[in-house]
């Protein structure tokens, strides 16, 4: 059976994924019946609202959240802010967020939202009124037990905080402080937990560390390259540099940078929440695209947006490691390219798990009325984690597939085992 979504619009993240599910659910013969299931998502919004603009006018936005399947949980993914968000992109990151839950043993399923828009031309009081008023939008299709969102690409715990606020006002003042969960990736004072902001940062790094103790591979001095210097990215570039790694080259929607001695993580870190990018710092030369993605280094992170290592590019990469903070950065062709090569791929499911596993610890301390300690939120995911890598590790090996199309056979067996068991109603 093919892929049941045609593509509208340009190939994009959903084509890919579809891809990885009928080889991976080809491989394990998944009952057909089950794949017509997994395959569909099972509710889609879309919801166009208007929005007051500093100016006095109007202007109407179109947000999207899609829920792809909930057998083990509820619905559970981020909601971001971008011009490319559209139909086909919120489906594609709501079916990884299944598999994610899955891979990673947490009960949860899939969902993803969006608003197309560009948040860097709006102003602070306007992206406030774009959020509530999506969230108002959304109504009661979200919900601390039902669906669940979180930050994703442009969207931060402020964010998050004002998702909260709508959604609180929305209900019975007697209900609120039992519903703050309807949202993780809060700023830590409304109800976040801590750790939050690092972890998928942190789950990427925990990944690389098992990757090098598992390649006998040194760290410290290690060469590093860095695409999209956002919250994963700069995280990643934090906690490397405890490592003695050198980041030698960034790159983000305003350019690439590359300095062969080493760029200071924190230092960059500073520069791009001050200008918005990497574009002109001074401490390294600029660089373009094609040259970014050939630099000779040992590990490259893809930490901004999906589609970024295809067929036409695989060949000029450079590296022993591509560890994927983003969500789908790697096309299966790319990744076909890079297997000859004998570049390892820590596949998006996996290593950018830490993200969605902290927001599972905010949501149950949040129920629970708890508030951990970082260190038992940081030995905690590196379990989960670590945990996941070695179950897609060895599935990929018994397979002998890629981590990707492993990881994909973990999610589907066991989602496969939990239709069996239930049975589909009536
Ligand atoms: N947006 C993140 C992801 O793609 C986190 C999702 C979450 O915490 O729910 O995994």
């Amino acid at each position: 059976m093919k892929y049941p979504y045609e593509v509208i619009g340009k190939p994009n993240l959903y084509e890919n994924i579809a891809k990885c599910f009928n080889k991976a659910a080809d491989i394990i013969k998944l009952d057909p019946n089950i794949r017509k299931i997994l395959a569909k998502t099972t509710n889609e919004i879309i919801v166009n609202f208007p929005v007051k603009m500093d100016s006095g006018s109007i202007e109407v936005f179109t947000g999207y959240r899609v829920q792809h399947n909930n057998a083990l949980g509820p619905y559970k993914g981020g909601i971001r802010y971008h011009p490319d968000v559209d139909i086909n992109a919120v489906r594609a990151l709501a079916i990884l967020m299944t598999w994610k839950s899955v891979i990673t043993g947490i009960p949860f399923g899939g969902g993803k939202g969006g608003v197309q828009v560009d948040p860097s031309k709006y102003s602070m009081g306007e992206l406030e009124r774009i959020t509530r008023r999506f969230t108002y939008a959304l109504g009661q299709n979200i919900g601390p037990e039902y669906d669940i969102p979180a930050p994703d690409v442009n969207t931060n715990s402020q964010i998050m905080a004002w998702i909260l606020d709508t959604y609180l006002s929305g209900i019975q003042p007697q209900e609120r402080n039992r519903n703050v969960h309807v949202v993780t990736g809060k700023p830590v004072e409304s109800g976040g937990s801590l750790g939050r902001d690092k972890a998928t940062g942190q789950g990427v790094v925990y990944c690389i560390e098992q990757w090098a103790k598992d390649n006998k591979f040194n760290l410290n001095g290690a060469a590093y390259i860095v695409q999209g210097y956002g919250n994963v990215g700069s995280w990643v570039g934090k906690l490397m540099k405890q490592h003695g790694s050198r980041l030698i080259a960034v790159e983000d929607v305003t350019g690439a940078i590359y300095s062969p001695k080493g760029i200071d993580a924190d230092d960059i870190a500073a520069y791009v929440s001050k200008t918005g990018g990497v574009r002109n710092y001074s401490k390294a030369d600029e660089i373009d695209h094609d040259k970014f993605l050939s630099i000779d280094a040992d590990i490259f992170v893809p930490a901004a947006l999906g589609n970024q290592i295809t067929k036409e590019n695989a060949p000029d990469i450079n590296v022993k490691l591509i560890a994927e903070g983003a969500n789908g950065p790697t096309a299966p062709e790319g990744d076909e390219i890079l297997r000859q090569k004998k570049i390892d791929v820590i596949p998006d499911i996996l290593c950018n798990s830490g993200g969605v596993i902290v927001s599972y610890f905010e949501w149950l301390q949040n129920k629970r009325s708890e508030f951990w300690e970082l260190e038992e939120v940081d030995t905690k995911l590196y379990k989960k984690i670590i945990d996941a890598y070695h179950k897609v590790k060895e599935t990929a090996e018994k397979y002998k597939v890629n981590w990707r199309i492993g990881a994909y056979i973990v999610a589907l067996s066991r989602l496969e085992v939990v239709y069996k068991e239930r049975g589909i109603f009536p």
